[in-house]
């Protein structure tokens, strides 16, 4: 069913950048483009969005003219274009005057198909572009026009003028934010109401989804290492000392890991990341400073020492792993710690409310009982209608078990200790722990000390979690992170209902290498 354009481009697609099909929806895409109409792409981080102006700034006539709040990263870019043999440039404010003249005269002279600018170095661009005959305007991170989206850019917010000096020009608008409100409001900003707009599917099929509690956390990626010796991946910590400490770690273990923060020197920063890219350096234990603008397609797995803060974040970050479509692991571990953590960071920030809503997603993904893909797909508002069969929990669903008696026991523990006491102490005297602090409040003497030493301390964590999650038990995060009962706990304890929770995995190495058929 290919039309002629698309066949047309598909030599292109193969004689300049050596592929030999298109992917998903870049085929489409760039047959709208190529017919001058304007566009949204949303197509999720390494899904292949440049293609879809590259290709057809191949064809039009004149310049397509990328806009890009990356300054950073468009050299890069534009020297991937030249080595493919592809006249392309970029003008933008790290550039000496006499650069930018230079520049100025080759798109003048039409001696280039793509020029990169950032959006504030555009009016320096003004009478060039407007004598110029321009075919297309790819506008990149278009989300950074919106203040809906998580990286509003003033300077993006007169782009509005492209539209309207440049009327007959196609506008394609790019973006991996998937967020209706803020795809609406990129529309209208960019005075393009009537685009249309290519949603791509955000599943990264290839990528397995797991989540662990925190638990022997070095001596379980060290069991997912061994049976991934040569395999490239990026371990992510919560801070710049845990990075540094990871990579000794392993180190120690005998992997090749380094560590990656904003405070290294620029040098080594560039150093290391090579070294990753050429396959020369295994791991990188990084904080989120690492990834942007990386183009490795064999990253194989992608740990997350901690949790991070919000599901955007963790998407983009597993995002790294498996672009060459092969298979690859997303290994989160969840720590009651990290999320207290993260509620402190967040007490003192703005828009609080927002990010403790973020933060209270993610912990629900991280808890959950049923498949983490839809879950998580369901975060950006795309809706699986069945379970993937390809995350942990679909690999080994939970068992639910009647858990009334236990319920009953960690909330009268609650009672008996006034709500006044975090989930550690309440453990301890489930345990019928001997330890100070215990005979110092004297909880050695209340009658639910010691009703439930049966079960480990950790058990206690994943069932007592459990019933937070279920709402019986918040967490009062301004009172020393004291157990409270919700007003669904009274059901609990005086009107016996049905409590039905999970049993914590046993084996939680066996369960992490899904074999696919
Ligand atoms: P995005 O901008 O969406 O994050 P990129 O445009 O950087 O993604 O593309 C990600 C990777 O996919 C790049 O290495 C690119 O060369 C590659 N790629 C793009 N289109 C194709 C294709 N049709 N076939 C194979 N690889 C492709
Ligand atoms: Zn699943």
């Amino acid at each position: 069913m290919a039309s002629q354009v698309i066949t047309n481009s598909l030599s292109h697609l193969k004689k300049y950048f050596g592929y030999d099909s298109f992917r998903k929806d870049q085929a489409e895409i760039i047959e709208h483009v190529l017919s001058g109409k304007d566009a949204l792409v949303v197509m999720p981080t390494g899904g292949g969005k440049s293609m879809c102006f590259q290709l057809p700034a191949l064809k039009f006539e004149g310049l397509t003219l990328v806009i890009s709040p990356l300054i950073a990263l468009m050299k890069d870019q534009v020297d991937g274009l030249k080595s493919n043999g592809i006249p392309a440039d970029f003008y933008n404010s790290t550039q000496t005057p006499e650069v930018q003249l230079e520049i100025k005269s080759k798109v003048a002279n039409r001696d280039i198909k793509l020029l990169y600018t950032a959006p504030e170095s555009l009016s320096g661009l003004q009478e060039i572009l407007s004598e110029t005959y321009i075919s297309c305007v790819a506008v990149d991170e278009a989300h950074c026009i919106s203040s809906w989206g998580h990286d509003f850019r003033p300077s993006y917010q007169q782009l509005g003028f492209l539209k309207k000096s440049l009327p007959k020009t196609p506008i394609i608008a790019l973006t991996a934010t998937a967020d209706k409100t803020t795809r609406k409001d990129i529309l209208k900003q960019l005075g393009i109401p009537k685009a249309k707009a290519f949603l791509s599917s955000f599943d990264r099929e290839n990528i397995f989804l797991e989540v662990r509690v925190a638990d022997k956390r070095l001596k379980q990626i060290e069991n997912f290492l061994l049976r991934r010796k040569d395999e490239a991946g990026i371990a992510y910590c919560l801070s710049r000392k845990s990075t540094e400490k990871l990579a000794k770690d392993l180190t120690k273990k005998g992997f090749k890991a380094k560590a990656y923060h904003a405070g290294l020197p620029s040098e080594e920063r560039s150093k290391i990341q090579e070294e990753f890219v050429y396959d020369k350096t295994q791991i990188i234990c990084a904080t989120v400073a690492f990834g942007m603008g990386i183009d490795k397609s064999n990253v194989r797995w992608v740990i997350h020492y901690n949790m991070p803060k919000n599901l955007e974040g963790y998407y983009q970050e597993i995002g790294r792993a498996g672009r060459d479509g092969l298979q690859a692991n997303a290994l989160m571990f969840h720590s009651y710690a990290d999320v207290i953590q993260y509620k402190r960071f967040i007490e003192n920030s703005m828009n609080q409310k927002v990010q403790e809503a973020k933060l209270d997603r993610i912990k629900q993904f991280a808890e959950a009982t049923s498949c983490r893909r839809r879950i998580l797909l369901g975060y950006f508002g795309e809706h699986l209608t069945e379970n993937c069969g390809f995350c942990d929990v679909c690999k080994n669903p939970p068992r639910f078990f009647d858990a009334k008696l236990i319920a009953q026991k960690a909330l009268s523990a609650v009672a008996r200790a006034k709500q006044k006491e975090p989930m550690g102490m309440i453990i301890d005297i489930l345990r019928g722990a001997k330890n100070a602090a215990i005979y110092d409040k004297g909880y050695q003497n209340i009658k639910t000390y010691g009703i439930g030493d049966g079960i480990s301390w950790r058990d206690w964590q994943h069932y007592i979690l459990q019933l937070t999650n279920l709402g019986y038990i918040e967490i009062a995060f301004h009172r020393g992170n004291a157990l409270e009962f919700t007003p669904l706990a009274k059901k609990v304890l005086f009107e016996d209902e049905q409590v039905w929770l999970t049993k914590p995995k046993q084996d939680q190495v066996s369960s992490s290498q899904p074999k696919q058929t």
